[in-house]
């Protein structure tokens, strides 16, 4: 048996209106949860992108929008093994929030029925290492900026506040994902509102580059 046998009714077919409508965000939350738990496993179902990119062709019905950094181990889609259509996908540079990323994630949710903001980090983020060296250069320092407050704000961390000290790093990373979201909230009253109606969950993670797992903050 394939793993293609394997597919639920459900998994055969992209997210429609009503399929995504029905889900709660925890349920959208345990969709990513599975689909990482098949990537660490290496049980990934074999999707049918071209069928999938047919039926997506006149809508798409996403049920999250995933915030991630550009770093090329770091690939959402692949990581949660999933469908065409299934997410959006907005990927920045140490996955913080501007006015721009923000109005797609109200684009997202607002518009589009997403029901999941995903900020999600990730362990050896050379971002996060080049705010910690202050590195300066051209349009990247401003970016960087951005970064920085999740510096300071780590505490209560052994062997010395450097890049050579990877359990920093990943500290500082998950920081970034803690204050990124308090920004979002912030910068958007529109998602925050829809936050605070219960339509959507604003929710952190990070992805672990040496074993592959999303760990979803509490
Ligand atoms: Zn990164």
């Amino acid at each position: 048996m394939t793993l293609s046998d394997n597919k639920s009714e459900h998994e055969k077919h992209v997210l429609t209106k009503k399929s995504r409508d029905e889900l709660r965000p925890q349920d959208v939350i345990q969709m990513l949860q599975d689909g990482n738990q098949r990537f660490v496993d290496n049980k990934l179902i074999d999707w049918d992108y071209r069928h999938e990119q047919e039926d997506t062709s006149g809508a798409q019905y996403p049920a999250a929008i995933v915030l991630g950094c550009i770093d090329s181990r770091v690939p959402a889609e692949i990581l949660f093994n999933l469908r065409i259509g299934d997410i959006f996908n907005a990927r920045v540079a140490g996955n913080i929030i501007d006015e721009d990323i923000a109005g797609s994630m109200e684009y997202a949710c607002k518009v589009a029925g997403s029901k999941i903001i995903l900020v999600m980090g990730h362990t050896n983020c050379g971002a996060v290492k080049g705010a910690i060296d202050q590195v300066e250069m051209g349009n990247l320092s401003q970016l960087l900026e951005k970064i920085k407050p999740s510096i300071d704000t780590v505490r209560d961390v052994d062997g010395g506040r450097t890049t050579k000290n990877s359990a920093f790093v990943k500290a500082v990373a998950k920081m970034n994902v803690t204050l990124t979201i308090e920004n979002i909230r912030d910068i958007s009253p529109l998602l925050k509102e829809m936050e605070d109606n219960n339509e959507i969950n604003i929710v952190g993670a990070m992805y672990d580059v040496e074993t592959g797992m999303v760990e979803f903050h509490d």
